[in-house]
């Protein structure tokens, strides 16, 4: 039995990603600081060790000699309202680049196969997303770096960690760069929230005929990747030589407003999209809006190019599936 080793296995991705692999036969390892809300240890891993992954010496210990891969996704993360209001964003870059330092050292030290390391798009340049309609995520405009948050920083510092191990130490790294990875089993309260689950979450909990609010004037674009479709992307990555950085994401473009949209008609309610900006939201939530870049979307020619496959799932099919996952969380909290 091959063993691998998922970092990061009780959130949201690690979880799903760790399942499959234990249903594909591996022995699967999980170390995360926290139990996973919605899967029971059994389904997703054979070990499951609660650790901090900033000590190093807790990584010491979760990573084994005879890794064969080791996913990296433990990270400080959460939605807008985490990353982007400038509050967290001190955990967010010690924490995270914390973790990566520890775990690239020790993978070197324990011969480790292969790492997986999850970027994120959030570390492309402000100044090429500010056209809602023509962002430019293609992998070779990182540079000159700009990205709008720390926490895009910290990954553009931690994709280089992992590509400088590769070069001088031979880490077998492969380096991906998620953008708005969605679906059931993930946060969907509390403020660590991506968008599709927030939205999708307010369509279910809103009266018909009533409102809810969306962040901003709604007109800010976004692509959203359904979970499997990301687990088969990162699936097809491992199993070739290139080692990254690449996107994994989703080509078809959507504002926030018809996202809420398409949330409202999934729910089969009249229910009406409240903009919330400007003063009337410093004055409600005591703070700016946190709304990230004007446009973002996945360029997955690279992707095509390397691996012969494409992500092909429309947004509404995830969207449909996942609401059906939130709407019974809604009424059991009921
Ligand atoms: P998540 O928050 O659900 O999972 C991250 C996990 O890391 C959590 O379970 C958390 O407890 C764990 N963790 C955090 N600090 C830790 C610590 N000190 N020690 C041990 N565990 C710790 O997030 P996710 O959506 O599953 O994201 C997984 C990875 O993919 C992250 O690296 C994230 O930055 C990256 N990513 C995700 C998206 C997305 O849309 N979900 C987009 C871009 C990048």
């Amino acid at each position: 039995m091959k063993k691998v080793i998922v970092l990061g296995g009780g959130g949201f991705i690690g979880g799903h990603l760790a399942k499959k692999l234990k249903a594909q036969g591996f022995f699967v390892r999980i170390a995360d600081i926290k139990q996973h809300e919605y899967m029971a240890k059994d389904e997703i891993c054979h070990e499951f060790m609660q650790c901090d992954l900033t000590d190093p010496r807790a990584i010491e210990e979760v990573i084994f000699e005879d890794c064969y891969e080791l996913y990296q996704l433990a990270a400080d993360m959460g939605g807008a309202g985490y990353i982007f209001t400038g509050l967290n964003d001190a955990n967010v870059m010690t924490n995270s680049a914390l973790i990566n330092l520890n775990v690239a050292k020790e993978a070197v030290k324990k011969k480790v196969q292969k790492v997986f390391y999850s970027s994120s798009a959030c570390m492309y340049p402000e100044h090429n997303q500010l056209d809602a309609h023509n962002p430019n995520c293609i992998e070779s405009s990182a540079y000159p770096a700009n990205p709008d948050s720390e926490y895009g920083w910290e990954k553009l510092f931690s994709e280089r960690i992992f590509l400088a191990y590769h070069r001088n130490f031979k880490l077998n790294v492969r380096v991906a760069r998620f953008h708005n990875i969605f679906g059931p089993q993930g946060t969907w309260k509390g403020g660590k929230e991506k968008a599709p689950a927030a939205m999708l979450r307010k369509a279910s909990e809103t009266i018909d005929g009533g409102n809810f609010e969306v962040w901003g004037d709604g007109l800010q674009t976004r692509s959203f990747l359904y979970i499997d479709e990301c687990l088969d992307a990162v699936e097809r990555f491992m199993h070739t030589d290139f080692i990254g950085p690449v996107n994994i994401g989703s080509e078809e473009m959507v504002t926030i407003n018809q996202l809420a949209q398409m949330a409202i008609d999934i729910a089969g309610k009249k229910i009406k999209i409240h903009n919330i900006a400007g003063q009337e939201f410093i004055d409600k939530y005591g703070f700016n809006c946190p709304l990230g870049v004007r446009g973002r979307r996945s360029d997955n020619d690279l992707y095509r190019k390397k691996m012969g496959w494409e992500v092909s799932e429309p947004l509404i099919d995830g969207m449909r599936k996942t609401f059906t996952w939130i709407d019974e969380q809604v009424k059991k909290e009921k």
